[in-house]
């Protein structure tokens, strides 16, 4: 029978990679607490109904990417595709809004959908994202943006564009779908099936669409900015305004409509510029969603804001740091294993190095002692503390400098404050 294979798009992340997934977590969780962000961690799956209701039925997401399945028989449930209907979800469920005016919330981890694997495109993949729940103004959406891409900067990530624009209210959306309708409708034939689909359904999303069918009528389509409310067109000019002083720097793009069906006003995504991403180039995107936490039950309409990135694409984006060797030692029993009490000592002398901080490799099988150096020797152990019978009996340890090569017998707690003395600050 052949081995085991992972599911088609699903990823193990293995030791080796560890190191840069756990700094890229590290510098977000430390960017978003500065900014005041507190994490949320919400279940990997829910009710379907919530992604349904609050992503869109019109979008990818939900009409062809949800991994659902039912649950035993009693309702359906939907790995989460994204973050943000879950954190909506539990801010309301927990009413988080009537603890405090403001919300502020930051997450990572997996999100699921049954995309085309390529590269930068993955079944399994993860994402960071931040929200700010209560807040309408346009300080909300640019102190959101800049954490954003501080976090980015923060990677060594450079090159990469903020687009900017904005979709508006419900009434800007309305004249604008009206004038998207007037200029398509006699390019219909043109079109691609799924963008015909889109002139009845969503005109809006034919913006989004990279068929080449649709592309040369993209270029001349009415622009959004010249649809917005007088109110709309305040809060835009406010939020580049912000940006502005924040020296934040950004496109505005008139066609960045993004993929799903909640945004209100501001969208932005930002895209890599370096080329190493291929045809999967944005690192992530967001906007306002200022109606989601009505369209989910809430009693009065909650403004929001909020943004995702996908690990992944920051770490094909971000340079590889040379990673320096962690110090460590390795302790070895001059003894077989069934030698109890000198490979006990062996053990417990790792245990009380690894208490003040030291890491340290023990070889458990216990094979010769060549062996155990050798595996020592791979592991890049500055030390090696030898105990053999002799050792045990006096309360000492041969402790050899695996750079000089010199060895020296000390008492245990000699032993181990000169290793504890030599680690690297
Ligand atoms: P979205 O929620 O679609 O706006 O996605 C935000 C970001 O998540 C994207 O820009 C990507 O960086 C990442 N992302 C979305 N879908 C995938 C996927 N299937 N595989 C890898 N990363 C993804």
């Amino acid at each position: 029978m052949a081995p085991p294979i992972a599911v088609i798009g699903m990823n193990d992340i293995l030791p080796g990679e560890i190191a840069r997934w756990q700094s890229l977590e590290g510098s977000f969780r430390e960017t978003c607490a500065r900014y005041g962000y507190r994490e949320v961690r919400t279940p990997i799956c829910e009710y379907v109904e919530l992604f349904s209701r609050g992503i869109g039925g019109t979008t990818d997401i939900v009409q062809k990417e949800m991994y659902t399945f039912d649950d035993r028989g009693e309702r359906t449930l939907a790995l989460r595709p994204e973050g943000t209907a879950s954190s909506v979800r539990a801010a309301l469920e927990h009413a988080a809004l009537s603890k405090e005016p403001v919300v502020r919330w930051c997450y990572l981890g997996p999100m699921f959908r049954a995309e085309k694997p390529a590269k930068g495109r993955f079944r399994q993949f993860h994402q960071v994202g931040a929200e700010v729940y209560g807040d309408g103004s346009a300080a909300a959406d640019a102190e959101c943006i800049e954490l954003a891409v501080r976090f980015i900067l923060s990677l060594g990530i450079k090159d990469f564009t903020v687009r900017l624009n904005s979709l508006g209210g419900e009434e800007s959306r309305a004249r604008f779908r009206e004038a998207l309708v007037a200029y398509f409708t006699p390019v219909r034939e043109q079109l691609s099936p799924e963008s015909q689909h889109r002139l009845e359904r969503n005109p809006l999303r034919i913006l989004d669409s990279k068929d080449p069918r649709d592309i040369p009528f993209k270029a001349a389509a009415p622009s959004i900015l010249d649809a917005l409310t007088d109110d709309d067109r305040a809060h835009f000019a406010q939020v580049r305004a912000l940006l502005d002083a924040l020296e934040v720097p950004y496109a505005v793009d008139p066609t960045l409509v993004r993929g799903l069906d909640y945004y209100t006003r501001t969208v932005f995504e930002v895209v890599d510029t370096s080329g190493s991403l291929g045809a999967q180039d944005a690192l992530g995107g967001g906007g306002r969603y200022d109606k989601l936490f009505s369209e989910l039950g809430a009693d009065a309409p909650v403004p929001a804001f909020g943004f995702a990135l996908g690990i992944e694409r920051l770490l094909l984006a971000a340079p590889e740091p040379v990673q320096p060797r962690g110090f460590c030692v390795a302790v070895v029993a001059a003894a077989k294993s069934s030698d109890l009490p000198v490979t006990g000592a062996a053990m417990a002398l790792a245990r009380d190095l690894r208490a003040r901080g030291v890491t340290a490799h023990v070889d458990t099988r216990f094979h010769s002692m060549k062996s155990q150096f050798r595996r020592a020797d791979d592991q890049g152990a500055a030390f090696v503390l030898i105990l053999g019978g002799s050792e045990v009996e006096a309360g000492e340890v041969t402790v050899k400098d695996m750079a000089t090569g010199a060895q020296s017998r000390l008492a245990r707690a000699q032993a181990i404050d000169t290793v504890v003395a030599a680690r690297p600050a």
